[in-house]
């Protein structure tokens, strides 16, 4: 099974015909049909490791401010209570909590929705410790391996570039050149297959903090990225940035 990462944007994108949406729902439609989806979004970010190990997903709405239609979506996904304890023995001894106090947080389901219409496909999701350094998401990715052997597809979602300081939610703006530059470096990191400048973004300086003010909707690339082997080279679904400050490329390895 590839495994994938995505960007996402608004939750309006719920409700968008644009050319990511079409991406994803051609991604959709592209990858072998998956047993599971395993996904890392950069809207669970926790204090310790933790699974959504209930038996069906809930559509969690974790925004603010946006029409009443949104509130009322639901993505019902079957959840996947083996799968999640199978994580939780695939990332030992890190602990990985067994947890239904998340469920599909829109990073995950204003996504899968174009990709699995019919929320057919079982899902879960796994949070990102903030308390652990880049090297650390790094090598529990690569312990996610396996799942690929085993017709899961694990997938991130965030963005290359997430700075909601320099977005303009006409979605006009230019890109800015700086964080547009930095989303170029990234990519130019995948195609070598250097993992270490990847995970040293921060070395970069300016424009690293410029591109990502925190973490969060960088890490789940980390988890992809250890996912990515030797003989894999990335191939991006979408190169786009919307609002001058959210970056929309995705990336495929094993596709
Ligand atoms: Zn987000």
């Amino acid at each position: 099974m590839p495994a994938a990462f995505v960007g996402h944007g608004s939750p309006m994108t719920a409700f968008e015909e644009n050319p990511y949406v079409e991406a994803w729902k051609a991604l959709g439609e592209r990858l072998p049909r998956p047993e599971a989806i395993v996904v890392i979004s950069g809207h669970w970010y926790t204090q310790g490791t933790g699974v959504t190990a209930q038996a069906r997903q809930r559509t969690v709405h974790d925004f603010y401010g946006f029409p009443e239609a949104l509130y009322r979506f639901r993505y019902e996904a079957p959840g996947d209570p083996a799968l999640a304890a199978r994580v939780g023995e695939l990332l030992a001894p890190t602990p990985v909590a067994q947890t239904d106090r998340w469920g599909l947080d829109h990073g995950a389901w204003t996504v899968l929705m174009h990709m699995y219409p019919k929320a057919d496909v079982p899902v879960i999701q796994l949070s990102m410790d903030r308390t652990q350094p880049p090297e650390r998401h790094y090598e529990l990715g690569r312990r996610l391996a396996p799942l690929r052997e085993e017709g899961v597809l694990v997938m991130g979602t965030g963005n290359i570039v997430h700075n909601l300081r320099l977005y303009d939610r006409t979605g006009q703006a230019p890109p800015n050149p700086m964080a547009e530059g930095f989303r170029r470096t990234v990519q130019g990191w995948l195609r070598e297959h250097d993992h270490q400048r990847l995970i040293r973004w921060t070395d970069l300086g300016e424009p690293a903090r410029l591109a990502q003010p925190t973490p969060d909707h960088f890490l789940p690339l980390i988890y992809v990225a250890a996912l990515q082997r030797e003989d894999e080279a990335p191939e991006f679904i979408t190169e786009v940035t919307e609002g001058g400050g959210v970056d929309m490329t995705g990336v495929v390895f094993g596709g």
